[in-house]
Order: structure tokens, then sequence, then C-alpha cells
């Protein structure tokens, strides 16, 4: 018997840290005769929003194909006006014409009440809606709006998110929930009331929805803030206090780096905790930038996670001393690219393809042992190496590559490796 605890065959498994479930319950959101579902044992959704004016549907169909492109499995649009309004069955046309299999989200604010009943056209081209409560009206106006909101939805059979918002709280709530603070005998600081005000104002609103006939499992929540600590916060209570469907984000992240950065952080505390049943990463785009950046972002965090699994990865090493040029970081990057910009295609030409593992690695320390781990994988030389390049092909040394085509040679061998193992065909790959 082996008492010594500190021996490495004493020791208990280290645990995984795969997250932990939370099981809400399930909404549809169905377009035509397609449907994804959020929360209950539904992946985690990716979504996104456009920028674009609604009121022009060719920019906005094209925005929302970019995004469906890019992985977006649903995108919302702003329907802020009449003339939006009127062009959402349009867009919806525009969609299904260009073969964009993606349901639509409306985002109203102020008077989605009116434009709901007055356009029911577009209550019917959208797949879901969002509403906040804090900007449905004030006064004995809130439960009217809120609620012919609601009687479209279950008169449509949509989906609601109600999506509270820091930045428009419903401030007849927050003050009568700092009158109730302030009779407490050791008042709360300002912080906690404003998250008690958020996750009531939201577990309110449901329950309100419920209320009035709508099925809670078609109900989504959010609270969006944009501090991740208050992020983590609000969400944990939030998750405690129900059992919907969660939408999650950051909202007002920001720009680049920080925006990137912040969504990450915050997502990834909520996710390995098993809250959150569908994400929006709100990131400023940096003039130029593509708005689908949000939508790869999103989907780096889920495949980072374990969560999802969207693109083949590249892993490739970071340089340092003992590779001075830049032939590895140009061929990661080449690799990384090419992968990305196949992918719309190769989903349904070579299914599994996203799960495949490519390593492009700067010398001999660690090259050769991270490429046999990846699925195909070459070890470049180093500084002073021999101007050598050997290719592991599923763990094994197939080949070296050597001389000034090395980029381009390793490219066509991965091209031959995914037709090979994906194609549903036989092709030579070395
Ligand atoms: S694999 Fe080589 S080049 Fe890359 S970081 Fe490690 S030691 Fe540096």
């Amino acid at each position: 018997m082996n008492d010594d605890t500190s021996s490495p065959l004493s020791c208990l498994p280290i645990e995984s840290a795969a997250p932990r479930p939370r099981r809400s319950r399930q909404a549809s959101v169905v377009w035509g005769p397609r449907t994804v579902t959020v929360g209950g044992d539904a992946p985690v959704r990716v979504q996104s929003m456009t920028n674009t004016d609604t009121v022009d549907a060719i920019g906005t169909a094209i925005q929302v194909k970019e995004l469906a492109l890019a992985g977006s499995e649903m995108v919302r649009i702003t329907v802020n006006t009449p003339e939006a309004a009127a062009q959402v069955p349009y867009i919806r046309e525009q969609l299904d014409r260009m073969g964009v299999d993606v349901p639509l989200i409306g985002d109203f604010h102020y008077n989605g009440h009116r434009l709901l009943t007055d356009y029911p056209a577009c209550a019917e081209a959208l797949s879901k809606y969002r509403i906040n409560p804090g900007n449905v009206g004030k006064g004995d106006k809130h439960d009217r709006q809120f609620g012919q909101m609601i009687d479209a939805a279950m008169r449509w059979n949509k989906p609601v998110r109600i999506g509270v918002n820091w930045g428009s709280l419903d401030q007849e709530l927050l003050s009568s929930l700092m009158d109730i603070n302030s009779q407490r005998p050791e008042p709360w600081d300002a912080k906690q009331v404003m998250y008690e005000a958020l996750v009531t104002s939201a577990i309110d609103s449901a329950q309100l929805a419920e209320s009035m006939g709508m099925n809670g499992s078609q109900v989504i929540l959010s609270c969006k803030v944009s501090g991740v600590q208050d992020l983590v916060s609000v969400y944990r209570e939030l998750a405690k206090r129900c059992d919907y469907a969660l939408h999650l984000g950051l909202t007002e992240a920001g720009m680049g780096t920080k925006g990137t950065v912040a969504s990450a952080t915050a997502l990834s505390i909520l996710l390995q905790e098993g809250i959150g049943d569908t994400i929006r990463v709100s990131l400023t785009p940096q003039p130029g930038e593509s708005r689908t950046q949000e939508v790869l972002i999103a989907n780096e965090i889920l495949q980072a996670l374990g969560l999802r699994v969207f693109v083949p990865s590249v892993t490739a090493c970071p340089g340092c001393g003992r590779t001075t040029s830049t032939t590895f970081q140009e061929l990661a990057k080449e690799i990384d690219d090419y992968l990305r910009m196949q992918m719309p295609v190769w989903r349904t030409k070579y299914p599994g393809v996203e799960t495949m593992k490519v390593a492009v690695m700067g010398c001999i320390v660690n090259g050769p042992g991270e490429s046999k781990h990846a699925d195909i994988g070459i070890s470049l030389p180093g500084t002073g190496e021999a101007p050598a390049a050997p290719v592991f092909i599923d763990g094994e040394k197939a080949l070296t590559l050597r001389g000034e085509n090395i980029a381009a040679e390793f490219h066509q061998l991965v091209e031959n490796y995914i037709e090979k193992r994906f194609g549903g065909h036989a092709t030579e790959v070395a």
C-alpha cells in the first residue's frame, strides 16, 4: 500500500474543466421550414446585428448574407421607423432569393408596439422580436405597449428576447428599488441596486409576458452591461433566479483589441460556468473593418472553450530568437486565411473539415512534437538549422520539403489532405 500522498500514483485524476451546463428552457426560432433552437440542449448560438439602414433593403440583405456566411446563426436588424418596418418583408424575400438560410430578428425600441401592429407583414417576416422593457413607454402605457408586442409575438408564434440594457434601464423601477434600499438598516451600494434593477426588470418582464399568455420557453432574457465584472455578477444572479434561455453579450465592448479582449473575458467566464445559450460580440468596427469581425470573434470564443467547432484550427508558435525570418508567420497566416475563406464552400463539400488541426511551427524545439499532434503539420527550419522542413501527417513524418517553394508545396499538401480525408474519395497526399 502506498501511503505517500505526494506520489503521482496516489493522485486523483485531474477533473476536466468542461463547462457545467445550466439547463434552460428551449426557444424555437423559425423561418420558412427551418428552425434554430436556443437553450435547452442546443449548442450555444452565435448571433450578430447589421449596422446598415434597414430602409436600404438590398444593402441590409447583403450585410445579413455576409454575417450569415461568416457563421452568424441569427441576424438582428433595426426596425425603428414605419419605412424600415415596410422593408422587412423585402429583406426576407431577398435573402430567400439569394439562398441565405438565416432567421431575421427585429430590434424594437419606443414604437415596436405600433410597428408590429401596423405592419403585419413585418411581424410575420421576422423570426424573433427583441423588446427592451426600458423603452416600451412609461407609467400606465408601459404594460399596455409591452402587451401589444407580446400579443404580436403570440399571434405570429415568435419568440421574444426581453433585452434589458443598463443604458436604458427602466428608471421607475430603479427609483423604486433605490427607495426600498434607503429603508434597509444597512443599505446596499448603488452598484448592487443597479444589478438588482437589471435582473428584476428582466425577470418581472418575462413573468408579465407569461401572465399575458406567452409560452415561457419562447422567452429569452438578456441583461447587458459594459463592464466585465458587472456582467459576470448580473448574469450569475440572473441564471440563479430563472430557467429562461439567456442571451449573453457585453454591450458597447469597444473597438479592436480592447473590445475583443473584454468580450472574450466576460463571455468565457460565464460560458465556462454553463451560463449563456446564445452570444453576440458587440464590437465597434474599426474604420474599414468588416462587420463580420464580431462573428469571427464569437466563433473563436466558443471554439477556444471547446463548445463549438467552426473552422479548422491552425496551431502556430509565436516565434522567437531561434527564427529570424518571417517565413513561418507568412505561411501560418496564409494557411489560416485560406482555410477560413474556403469554409462557406467546404462546410457542405467536406463534412467534418472544421475539426481538422494544422500546425505551422518555427523550429526543431517544439516543431516536430506539435506537428505530430496535428492532423497535418510542418516544422520549418529555425536560424542555423538545415534548410529542410519535415511534414507530419496523422502523427507520422510523411516527407521533408526543401528549397524555395516550401510554402506553396505545403499549401498543396493541405489541400490534398482535405480532399483525401473529407472528400469521400482517395487522392495521393504526398
Ligand atoms: S518552436 Fe522554435 S521558433 Fe517557435 S517559439 Fe518555440 S523555440 Fe521559438
